[in-house]
């Protein structure tokens, strides 16, 4: 039965689940096109963070000595 090729199979890189690597999967290796999207959302949200980290906490130590 090792002669039957076996389908290569990857794991959707946002919520894990099993994706055929085929034409069967046109957004692979996201299991469907919401999961490539909220990759790539999370991609730029992680750059956006890292680069107003800084700023933002500057203008968070103020905003908490008013709220406290
Ligand atoms: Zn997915």
């Amino acid at each position: 039965m090792s002669d039957s090729p076996k389908p290569r199979v990857v794991k959707c890189p946002t919520c894990g689940t099993a994706v055929v690597w085929g034409p069967q999967s046109p957004q692979r290796p996201f299991c469907s096109e919401r999961c490539r999207l909220i990759d790539l959302g999370a991609w730029a949200t992680d750059s956006y963070r890292v680069e107003g980290d800084s700023p933002l906490d500057d203008e968070a130590d103020p905003l908490r000595d008013l709220r406290h």
